[in-house]
């Protein structure tokens, strides 16, 4: 049980109780003491009081039957920022105790006055809080020409769009360098931002521009804005997502260390689960995806390449698994067709493997030669099939 923080801010209704007592709790305060027998009294939307209480005339009395009472927890990686207009009563977040979300993220999120003022007019059951995003805002300046360095003059615009922003309330500029547009930002644009993030008081939260390539250079590169600009920057989900740096964990403690011993203010955060989330174009960079030695290098990565019909079946689900956990959330995404695409792609460059197999993949076969003879109705007809076998096996899942 969670004391919910939000919304409720209207006049009290007439003959509301004054107060809210929760009885017979497991109070966990949040300072870090263990968690004790407590009752908690809530007026006009305020602790007032935790200890051992009576309940008086005034008082609505819940009784929390022995569970935990709990301030309300903090999503600082958040992606409500899509589909809160509509699912106001955020059952996904509150259901697990979570009362505020910090959105924007991944270098997504601008025009927060117009995003603050529906809030305002409309109150979902989160607080709400954003970092302004600066892919959002490169796509404002640059639009459908992105894949290229800004200009001076560009980045100049971005700075003005960044501190309207900082001024509407953003906590500081947030960066998808993995993802278009930000990947074709060079770093000298990335710091000038941060810096007019910097000079409001914002932080710099980043997923960095390789998560497994380039891991090394894009800490550094964060760490690099942390120490020219002088503001506190972090690493948003941070990983080792590749197999050559797996087992060199302690090496990045010691990097994290030693930024901060010189007087870095960085911080990072990781999933709490073992997959990586994203999508699958991330593992392409150069965003190359025809190129067969990068798919053949990215298949090697995500499975053993030896292609006996063990490993490609092997290689299928560890694709489907990816895809399944790409989505934030699997009800909520609408990004799934463009995963599914992508592990298509791959599929059709590995179509002389796909050959040997059998039933296992004949649904992929049917597609993937739709695709190659251009027959659109057929791969329609079969992608629809299979994404139907999708939302099945989600469903099972879940
Ligand atoms: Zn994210
Ligand atoms: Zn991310």
């Amino acid at each position: 049980m969670t004391l919910l923080a939000a919304g409720g801010r209207g006049p009290a209704s007439v003959g509301a109780p004054a107060s809210t007592l929760i009885r017979n709790a497991r109070v966990i305060d949040g300072s870090g003491s263990a968690a004790r027998a407590a009752d908690v009294r809530i007026a006009d939307d305020r602790i007032v009081a935790v200890g051992r209480l009576t309940p008086g005339p005034a008082d609505r009395v819940i009784d929390g039957g022995g569970l935990a009472l709990a301030p309300g927890f903090i999503d600082t990686h958040s992606h409500h920022d899509r589909g809160l207009d509509t699912a106001r009563e955020a059952t996904a977040m509150v259901s697990q105790g979570v009362t505020t979300i910090v959105v924007g993220q991944d270098g997504g999120g601008i025009d927060l006055a117009a995003l603050f003022g529906r809030l305002e007019r409309q109150p979902a059951a989160v607080n709400v809080a954003s970092y302004a995003g600066h892919g959002a805002i490169r796509d404002r300046v640059l639009g459908k020409d992105f894949a290229r360095a800004a200009t001076a003059e560009e980045i100049q615009r971005m700075q003005t769009l960044l501190a309207a922003e900082m001024e509407a309330g953003a906590l500081g500029l947030s960066t998808g360098l993995e993802y278009d547009p930000g990947i074709y930002s060079t770093p000298a644009e990335v710091l000038a931002l941060a810096k007019t993030a910097g000079a409001a008081g914002g932080r710099y939260a980043s997923h960095i521009r390789s998560e497994d390539r380039w891991f090394w250079d894009a800490l550094d590169e964060l760490i690099a804005i942390g120490r020219q600009n002088r503001m506190p920057v972090h690493v948003s989900h941070i990983k080792l997502g590749m197999h050559d740096l797996w087992g060199q964990a302690s090496k990045l403690i010691d990097t994290l260390d030693r930024a901060r011993a010189a007087g870095v203010q960085l911080t990072a955060d990781i999933y709490p689960y073992t997959y990586w989330q994203s999508n699958l174009g991330v593992l392409y960079p150069k965003r190359n995806f025809a190129d067969r030695a990068e798919t053949e290098a990215l298949l090697a990565e995500l499975a053993e390449a030896d292609g006996d019909e063990r490993s490609l079946i092997e290689l299928d689900q560890r694709i489907h698994r990816h895809v399944y956990r790409c989505t934030h959330n699997p009800f909520l995404s609408a990004a799934l067709g463009e995963h599914y695409l992508l592990s298509l792609r791959i599929w059709f460059l590995a179509l002389d493997r796909v050959e040997q197999l059998g039933d296992a993949v004949r649904e992929h076969r049917e597609l993937l030669e739709a695709i190659r003879d251009g027959d659109g109705d057929a791969a329609e007809a079969a992608m629809l099939r299979h994404v139907d076998g999708f939302e099945q096996a989600i469903r099972v899942v879940l």
